[in-house]
């Protein structure tokens, strides 16, 4: 029950509280039946959205049940994007949709896999913790996976703690989180609830909408002592009240806790699309919560017109080696997205295989975009082509941003090009060159681990006055996060500068440059860190904003 409450919020950037709301953290699971990628993770973040603006002080948490310690080791064909956040945790590319939706932070304990599971229940073996007994998936395992999704609402800081679980119920890999949430619904009652998210498939042969996928997603979920509370059915056409009915009768859930998701036109419409169903409502009656004050959500509103509503289009090349697949630069897409609202346009990625451009072809590939990023990878794959396309970028003035090895491959044409350094590489590719103007940093010489073993996470980074850079944030010193082994060798640094590429920001600490520009290019920025990783809905990042308006600009000039 809600504690006689002070209103007053003070959230701070990590999105907790300071005045307690509710006397007790309520926790929230969101499981996923039928098939995957149905968008747990956006329905999550929808809910936690509709709740923050309401007031509560909410977070979210991604349970993966694979056994890698995290995804930092997979590749992007496997998992899409590696996410880092502040604390230098590689995650789940889900955490990215908390934050964004969110404007908060997370960290190592809002991302939780098998892994990591095992590995905190082995470590106590070994230390003797569990005291001569056998050690089981029951309770020890189970145990751990509620201590973790505990320890995000122990100290009382969030209302709400949401859990998604990867993953779909029925899979042998899911079966102990599972169980964990079957002992904390047992054991916690009113202050934990089950949101189960299944397929409503349409059958065009028979014009109608099927509900037995659902029914026996939940069979399955009963099975395993779970009853869900609330069925978020994702559906192409809208459910009317028989089906709805139906869902209700043959899954013990209330009629008005079978929730329409129907496919959105983008991700951000989805917490109105909710709100519209109820779900946030539903939510809170169940936990015997107030329904009053609505969410407070007109900025986001705001931002969902205008995002519908552009003004204008610019064209944009993405430029890396995994373009053909869809999450690979999540972070970066979304990016735009937030940047082209700031800019009243849309952003159209271009996306272009780094592997398929060379000088010859450069023009024809690259000749129509108003701006072009080159993304971050390792290894030598398309390393070439980046190479080309930034050539190109550079000689005719197109805006460019270079993110991690985009940088650094700005680094190596320049050495190349401008400074005649004709070998000029990074030591990664090229261990022998003899300009090696991209080096490994002194710190990972020694490094042979490979799991979370990088320069990761949130660093200082002092902008030089007069700087694009320092425009672009209105601060002379900032934080980004970081994901990378090699950096720009600060041997080469004052004939850099003498030949006209200047470093714009510089990490205090280590003097590591962070941010590479060319004054005399009317957008030309490489960046060692990732700012795809910070930019939010309600806070869109300086750089994206920047150069979307350069690309808008040169689109006007060219139109003139
Ligand atoms: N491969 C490069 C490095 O390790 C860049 C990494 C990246 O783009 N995230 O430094």
């Amino acid at each position: 029950m809600v504690a006689s409450v002070n209103w007053v919020l003070f959230p701070n950037i990590a999105g907790r509280k300071i005045v307690n709301v509710v006397s007790e953290t309520k926790y929230i699971f969101v499981t996923g039946g039928v098939a995957s990628s149905l968008g747990k993770g956006i329905i999550s973040a929808s809910l936690a959205k509709l709740l923050q603006a309401r007031g509560y002080a909410v977070t979210i948490q991604k349970l993966d049940p694979y056994i890698n310690i995290d995804p930092g080791t997979m590749n992007p064909y496997e998992h899409g994007e590696c996410y880092v956040t502040d604390d230098g945790a590689e995650t789940d590319l889900d955490l990215g949709h908390y934050e964004r939706f969110l404007n908060i932070t997370t960290s190592q304990a809002n991302n939780i896999t098998t892994g990591r599971v095992y590995q905190s229940v082995i470590n106590k073996e070994r230390q003797g913790v569990y005291l001569g007994k056998t050690v089981q998936i029951i309770p020890h395992i189970t145990d751990e996976i509620k201590r973790s999704v505990k320890l995000l609402g122990d100290d009382g800081s969030f209302d709400f703690v949401i859990t998604e679980i990867g993953g779909t119920v029925g899979d042998i890999e899911s079966l102990p989180y599972i169980e964990a949430v079957r002992q904390m619904k047992w054991n916690m009652k009113d202050s934990c609830l089950v949101i189960h998210l299944t397929l409503v498939p349409y059958l065009a042969a028979s014009g109608e909408l099927k509900t037995k996928p659902t029914q026996h997603s939940v069979k399955t979920f009963l099975e395993a002592g779970v009853q869900p509370d609330i069925l978020v059915c994702r559906t192409e056409k809208p459910l009317d009240d028989d089906i709805r009915r139906k869902i209700a009768l043959f899954c013990n859930v209330n009629k008005n806790a079978v929730i329409e998701s129907i496919d959105a036109e983008t991700i951000y419409e989805v917490p109105l699309l909710m709100k519209e169903e109820e779900l946030d409502k539903v939510v809170l009656r169940k936990l015997s919560m107030p329904t009053t004050p609505e969410p407070e959500l007109e900025k986001w509103k705001a931002f969902v017109d205008k995002l519908k509503n552009p003004k204008r289009e610019v064209e944009i090349g993405l430029i890396g080696k995994y373009v053909e697949l869809k999450d690979a630069y999540k972070s970066i897409a979304e990016s735009f997205i937030h940047a082209a609202v700031s800019n009243d346009c849309s952003v159209k990625l271009v996306r272009i295989h780094s592997e398929n451009i060379n000088d010859d072809n450069v023009t024809e590939l690259l000749g129509n975009l108003n701006g072009i990023l080159v993304a971050p990878g390792f290894g030598e794959r398309g390393v070439e082509g980046k190479i080309a396309a930034i050539k190109y970028a550079r000689e005719n003035g197109v805006p460019f941003l270079g993110i991690c090895l985009g940088m650094q491959c700005a680094v190596i044409e320049y050495g190349r090009n401008v400074l005649g350094l004709e070998d000029a590489h990074t030591t990664e590719v090229d261990p022998q060159t003899k300009s090696p103007v991209i080096d490994i940093m002194e710190g990972q010489k020694k490094v042979t681990r490979k799991g979370g073993s990088m320069r990761l996470g949130a660093y200082d980074c002092e902008l030089v006055e007069g700087s694009l850079a320092r425009a672009c944030y209105k601060k002379d010193k900032i934080e980004e996060r970081h994901r990378h082994r090699f950096e720009f060798n600060n041997e080469f640094l004052a004939d850099y500068e003498k030949a006209g590429m200047k470093a714009s920001g510089i990490n205090p600490d280590g003097g590591l440059v962070e941010i590479v520009e060319i004054p005399e290019h009317p957008w030309f920025v490489g960046v060692q860190f990732h700012p795809e990783y910070k930019s939010t809905v309600a806070n869109p990042h300086p750089f994206f904003i920047n150069f979307v308006k350069a690309a808008v600009e040169l689109g006007e000039t060219v139109a003139n």
